[in-house]
């Protein structure tokens, strides 16, 4: 599933597309939807944003469509009215003048007042958003210490989108090596110094893998790897995916292990 970094750079692209423009036809697939075809039909579309791992698309007139992917959905932007040729079924179609934003295979689909958008219930229960919404290593820091969350496994804190909005699978491996954090530790066994330098890797290795399209490895390193001819697998990630393979920072081997139900990546020697 895509997280944060990568959602959002698709909204980017849909906002690229349709943002700030007049719709010349919306169209939804499901029944229940299709009230608003006509309602917004030539409303122009005042933002696109990602809320963790759901978009939001607003409206002039107030209205808000929630999409989430979950694991199937996917969004497709070409010019108006061509349609892509695919076995998908186009559950979205948001078309203007130049181009036509096109969801397919999504079944979580609403259509809220700002009203319903405020009391949704995934909405309403995400961590504050990293991308989204200028979120501070300090401020993580803080909610790492807070009651809430502090006798709880990172593991299992960096999942769940109550703590956070937008955090993932590769990411918490990710942020986990960067700041030496052993997969068994909660906050209240780390010292102050390492839930610092875990928040900041939270926050920076977010903000860098939007900002590169998903590399959170150390750009230098990156580079250096690239000039050697290695392919972006044997770049992206610090531990991530690298089973096996030497610890860039003391050579020692990563490990994969199961977090939670999900993989995790790390070094030994560096997180022990
Ligand atoms: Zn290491």
């Amino acid at each position: 599933m895509p997280e944060g970094p990568e959602i959002k750079r698709e909204a980017d692209k849909i906002a690229a597309a349709i943002a700030g423009k007049r719709t010349r036809d919306v169209f939804f697939a499901f029944p229940h939807l299709q009230q608003f075809n006509t309602r917004l039909t030539g409303e122009r579309v005042t933002s696109v944003e990602a809320r963790g791992k759901a978009l939001l698309t607003s409206f002039g007139n107030g209205l808000t469509i929630y999409s989430h992917n979950q694991l199937y959905g996917k969004w497709m932007i070409v010019k108006a009215g061509r349609l892509p040729d695919t076995t998908r079924q186009l559950r979205l179609a948001i078309h203007n003048e130049r181009k036509s934003a096109l969801l397919y295979s999504a079944s979580d689909i609403e259509v809220l007042t700002s009203e319903e958008l405020e009391k949704h219930p995934f909405l309403r229960n995400l961590g504050p958003d990293i991308l989204n919404e200028n979120v501070t290593p300090v401020q993580v820091l803080e909610r790492l210490q807070s009651q809430t969350f502090h006798r709880r496994r990172i593991t299992a804190l960096l999942l769940d989108q109550r703590f956070l909005a937008g955090l993932g699978n590769y990411l918490r491996s990710e942020v986990m090596f960067k700041a030496g954090i052993n997969p068994q530790a909660r906050p209240m066994d780390c010292s102050e110094e390492m839930l610092t330098a875990l928040a900041d890797a939270i926050v920076n290795l977010t903000v860098q893998s939007y900002q590169t399209a998903g590399i959170t490895n150390d750009l230098a390193r990156v580079e250096a790897l690239k000039s050697m001819g290695q392919p972006r697998r044997n770049y992206r990630f610090y531990a991530f995916a690298r089973k096996g393979l030497p610890c860039y920072d003391c050579g020692e081997k990563i490990v994969k292990i199961d977090a939670g139900s999900r993989r995790l990546y790390y070094c030994p020697s560096c997180q022990g």
